[in-house]
């Protein structure tokens, strides 16, 4: 999907207050579906203000975003990147335009695929920013992207929580950037912080974070007993287990799925649960030794 054909049915972009300070802006995108949009996050605080996740292109969108901060009565001091798939990042280049002192920010693993214009600065574990008198403190999310971030306004107990989770449906974790075991760790580091209100990248703002890192959680161990399940019939090539997995597929998300179940499988290899046996990365793969198959 274009940014042309985007749908046009719905008020675009949404603004939708958050919690004090802090207002969520949707925007059309093209990315994975079911999803067709992405959150767009403002905080602002004493009239200094941060924008998260600028990822729709079109000039609405950036005008919607000036418009909240102008609104807020502040100023925009820099722009934080969740990750840097380009659905969360597309309209950087408009909202540094015209501005000069405006820092981008991006965790550290994965600064170097921004554009170098843009001089973005790294943003590591445990980095805090102050928005006015607001502090943000920068999670280290990974598994989806591997330098994924999550941003944690502890006053609010809220989390943006950028591709970490979605507020409805599941987010893509595959090959070749994906990591599940990352990714579990992540969900854990995350409800350690016992968010309550929880900002995702893609759907709505939910106010029941707990349940929605839990319900994360227990969708991707499922998957993972899904893989384990396949293989105990015998070895199987990719293909089949996806297929075992998603029966009834579109064509065009086929090779998406099957890079997720890669994912799956490297972590299990990782844990020497399954054991590659075949030639190439298509398998096929099988159940390790003691690994389950009766
Ligand atoms: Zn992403």
């Amino acid at each position: 999907m274009s940014s042309e054909d985007a749908p046009t049915t719905r008020p675009l972009p949404d603004v939708e207050r958050v919690a004090p300070g802090a207002w969520r802006l949707e925007a059309a995108v093209a990315t994975l579906p079911p999803f067709d949009t992405v959150n767009t996050y403002v905080i602002a605080h004493s009239g200094v203000a941060v924008v998260v996740d600028p990822g729709g292109e079109r000039s609405e969108a950036a005008d919607a975003t000036r418009r909240t901060i102008a609104l807020a009565g502040a100023t925009l001091k820099a722009i934080v990147l969740t990750h840097t798939h380009a659905d969360h990042l597309a309209g950087v280049d408009r909202l540094l335009e015209g501005e000069r002192d405006v820092a981008v920010y991006a965790h550290p693993r994965e600064l170097q695929r921004l554009d170098p214009a843009w001089r973005a600065t790294g943003l590591a574990h445990g980095r805090r920013l102050t928005v006015g008198d607001e502090v943000v403190e920068t999670v280290h999310t990974p598994g989806h992207s591997p330098g994924h971030i999550a941003l944690w306004l502890s006053t609010q107990r809220l989390l943006l929580a950028g591709d970490l989770v979605a507020g409805a449906g599941s987010v893509w974790i595959g090959l070749p950037e994906g990591d599940v075991g990352e990714y579990l760790e992540s969900l854990a580091r995350a409800a350690a912080l016992e968010p309550a209100v929880i900002a995702p990248g893609h759907g709505p703002v939910r106010h029941d974070g707990a349940l929605v890192l839990h319900e994360a959680r227990a969708h991707r161990l499922a998957r993972e007993r899904g893989v384990l399940a396949a293989l105990r019939i015998g070895p199987l090539d990719l293909s089949a287990i996806r297929r075992a997995l998603y029966p009834d597929l579109d064509a065009a998300i086929v090779d998406h799925a099957e890079r997720s179940v890669l994912a799956h499988l490297r972590k299990l290899m990782r844990e020497r649960r399954v054991m590659h046996v075949g030639t190439d990365e298509r398998g096929p793969f099988d159940l390790a030794p003691g690994g389950g198959r009766d």
